[in-house]
């Protein structure tokens, strides 16, 4: 039987770290404190200190709400106000474009770089208005996008970063720092299949400013920073408290599960050699965290095909993402007559491989091989 190689198994990701996560659960559920309590303070502090000195850490409910939270905890501190510009890459998860808007903010879309996919800081400068008070940048795909260019222009323009550091825990930008503390305020997702993930819902909220940490605490906790008193008309979202406990036992091991992404990437970089496949390009400086490994195809080439000759291979492969903001219906309004042309190119050629604990290095070789197998009577 040919052997199959799957995108992602999260019951393989996780099965090293059972016994602790087991070990971990149980002393939440005999410590009868289940919403917030110590589990999330040890994790916060955690993630705070291994972001960056001086930062603090906000346990919440998801990585949408972690970036829902510190536009509406700006908005709070009239630091931010309704209507404002806000610049949003167009090559990015529905999420960040989400919690623009759910905070009556208006987001401004700019095509990345086609070869970093990100954001660079042509993008910014040409996304740029009178109106403009905040970036939301996203380290997509595990690649830090922020640099000393793109911050010349932030602060000679006053404006806000916010980084969407949902794919990239751990990646070190070009200047040294870890991403989530390159601007003013960071949201990280832990959803299940992020480079750390939960075993459900989680996120945070990192930030040097006490002031944006406190708000976003009230807000996730109905408006309120002493009980039965609501300075805000806020929300239920904090951290559950058995996803803390079992964050904190997969966040130590960090390092390692980003070490084993970047040698499967090498891996492809050196050994994927085909003319219709186009590979994505390894940062100079700083690390790519590689939460997705995502290669174009070339002009000519029909992504679709070279997907189901994958697939026919038992390799199994996906998408980030089929549709970008811009075309979803939901934003069918905001967007109409606006062109994002290297967001529609990507979202037409893009396709990413296997890239997690659960794919070996020999499994990465015999992909890279089968990849530079495939023909096409078109090139
Ligand atoms: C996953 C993700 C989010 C949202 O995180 P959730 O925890 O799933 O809500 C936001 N932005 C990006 C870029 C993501 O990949």
């Amino acid at each position: 039987m040919k052997k199959r190689y799957e995108f992602l198994n999260l019951g393989a990701v996780n099965a090293p770290y059972m016994p602790e996560i087991e070990r971990a659960i149980g002393r939440v559920l005999a410590s009868g404190r289940y919403v917030g309590g110590p589990e999330n303070d040890a994790f916060e502090q955690m993630l705070a200190s291994m972001t960056g000195k001086g930062l603090r850490a906000v346990g919440v409910s998801n990585g949408l709400d972690a970036l829902r939270l510190i536009f509406r905890g700006y908005i709070a501190l009239g630091r931010l106000r309704p209507g404002d510009e806000v610049i949003v890459p167009s090559n990015t998860y529905i999420a960040s474009v989400l919690a623009v808007t759910d905070a009556g903010l208006t987001p401004v879309l700019t095509d990345p770089d086609p070869q970093t996919m990100n954001l660079s800081a042509e993008g910014l400068r040409r996304a740029l208005s009178p109106r403009t008070r905040a970036v939301l940048t996203v380290h997509l795909y595990g690649r830090p996008a922020w640099d000393a260019e793109m911050e010349a222009i932030a602060r000679s323009h006053g404006l806000t970063v916010v980084e969407d550091n949902a794919q990239a825990i751990g990646a070190v930008a070009a200047e040294g720092a870890f991403t989530g503390a390159l601007g003013d305020a960071a949201a990280f997702s832990f959803y299940p299949t992020k480079n750390i993930g939960a075993l459900g819902d989680a996120g945070a909220v990192v930030t040097a400013d006490a002031e944006l940490a406190n708000t976003v605490r009230a807000l996730a906790n109905y408006g309120s920073r002493e009980r039965y008193r609501n300075e805000y008309a806020g929300f239920n979202c904090r951290l559950d408290p058995v996803q803390a406990a079992v964050l904190a036992v997969k966040l130590p091991h960090l390092e390692e599960e980003n070490r084993r992404r970047r040698e499967l990437a090498d891996i492809y970089l050196t050994e994927i050699r085909h003319p219709g496949i186009i590979l994505p390009e390894k940062p100079s400086r700083g690390t790519h965290v590689w939460h997705q490994f995502v290669v174009r195809t070339a002009d000519g080439i029909d992504r679709d095909a070279f997907r189901a000759y994958l697939a026919s291979e038992g390799v199994q492969t996906d998408v980030h993402y089929p549709t970008p903001p811009h075309r979803q219906r939901c934003y069918a309004e905001l967007f109409a007559g606006k062109d994002y042309p290297v967001a529609d190119a990507l979202s037409a050629t893009v396709v990413s491989l296997p890239i997690s604990s659960c794919t070996s290095p020999t499994d990465a070789r015999a992909i890279s091989a089968i990849i530079n197998r495939y023909t096409t009577d078109k090139i």
